[in-house]
């Protein structure tokens, strides 16, 4: 494992700047406290710093040579409204507030290949370090780039670095193409009239209808898309009704959708609309139907994939990096940012759980589960992983 030499020696800097940020979690848009730090700490080492990209996004420039080729950087500040159950010293100092998905270890490994970079430039062009804020389900890389992100900060590719409990630690991972799905919601409104429970042919019953349709809709992901398309359809709550002996007005369900590719996602939308609105005609009902489309799909792009991944076997080895990690049905705003420019997101293993402290809660270590905590373990390595791939994406000649 070639971890650079000055960056394993500041081990116990990066991560006291990780377990500050763990111990204080802030959620989505109001990572005043992380940004200030983040800010702080990149002017200290003489790195040009933007702010209020993204109401609390921050972004930092350090530039050497005369080289015109850039690079961004990112990773994500926000914690999660999550209670955490761990009790070792810095664990949060919130209620319903925790840092259970890494991003604190995120920020921290990308401030530690900053404070090198900054210190040893080896490299020929500019390095964009983007730490955006509400990456968990806020959308907090579109508000950044809806503030003029990549048209300030112009990059050739973009990269980001996510780490992954059940990945043994000092392994790395990433596919080309699809790598994590897109996230849409709905919400299916049925109307029908109420009436008493037990003289059901004076009314319209919604509920009966609501059923018949979510019975429906699995239909689609047998009979509608390819079978070597994966998508998920789960309908996730239902509400409808107050009184055992009342036919309601009304019966609502919702639910998630998942997929890959946003073909196979416009083709799921179109066949919901019509079996919901056909069977609501059937027996005699109406429906609201509304699907709100949330993340793409994260999709890596080809060069900067094989680029990433040939950085990571060079520090680590081909033995420990997965060429062809798995996709997850998982979503990531980091997707925005692969739309507009090429780029790769790739996972870092967060070990199997034996880092594991005193004060750790009952729970397992993946990710948003109350006992999650980031492995201190893998900070050099990821932060050496920043710094390998700025010097070769900006070698110089
Ligand atoms: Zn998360
Ligand atoms: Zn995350």
């Amino acid at each position: 494992m070639q971890i650079i030499p000055e960056i394993a020696l500041a081990h116990d800097e990066i991560q006291a700047i990780r377990r500050d940020i763990h111990a204080h979690p802030e959620l989505g848009y109001e990572e005043t406290r992380t940004s200030d730090l983040v800010a702080d700490k990149l002017a200290s080492w003489g790195i040009e710093v933007t702010r209020g990209l993204g109401k609390t996004g921050v972004v930092g420039v350090l530039r050497h040579g005369s080289g015109r080729k850039a690079v961004g950087l990112r990773a994500d500040m926000d914690a999660l409204p999550i209670q955490e159950l761990n009790t070792f010293g810095h664990a949060s100092r919130h209620a319903n507030r925790m840092h259970a998905c890494g991003h604190d270890g995120h920020t921290s490994m990308l401030l530690g290949a900053a404070k090198y970079l900054s210190q040893h430039r080896h490299f020929d062009g500019t390095v964009v370090f983007i730490f955006q804020p509400a990456e968990e389900g806020g959308g907090g890389a579109k508000a950044m780039m809806d503030d003029g992100l990549f048209e300030r900060f112009p990059v050739d590719a973009v990269f980001a670095l996510h780490n992954w409990p059940g990945m043994p630690a000092g392994e790395f991972g990433a596919r080309v193409g699809a790598t994590q799905a897109s996230s849409n919601e709905f919400e299916i409104r049925v109307k029908g009239v109420g009436a008493h429970a037990a003289i059901p042919q004076d009314g319209v019953d919604p509920v009966l209808t609501a059923m018949h349709i979510g019975t429906g809709l699995q239909s689609i992901l047998t009979r509608n898309k390819r079978p070597i398309d994966a998508a998920v359809l789960s309908i996730t709550q239902i509400h409808a009704g107050d009184a055992v002996n009342v036919i309601p007005d009304t019966a609502t369900i919702g639910g998630t959708v998942r997929t890959f590719s946003v073909d196979v996602l416009d083709l799921i939308e179109t066949r919901m609309k019509a079996i919901a609105e056909a069977t609501a005609m059937a027996y005699g009902c109406s429906v609201e139907f509304t699907f709100r489309r949330k993340y793409p799909p994260t999709v890596n792009s080809e060069a900067a994939t094989h680029f990433a991944l040939g950085v990571m076997q060079g520090i680590v080895g081909a033995h420990r990096v997965h060429t062809n990690v798995d996709p997850t049905m998982g979503a990531e705003d980091f997707a925005y940012m692969l739309l507009e420019k090429p780029g790769c997101y790739a996972y870092i293993g967060n070990g199997l759980g034996d880092h594991r402290d005193l004060g750790h809660g009952m729970g397992t270590c993946m990710l948003h589960n109350t006992s999650y905590d980031f492995n201190d373990g893998i900070l050099p390595l990821g932060s050496t992983y920043w710094v390998r791939l700025t010097e070769s994406f900006l070698k110089p000649a």
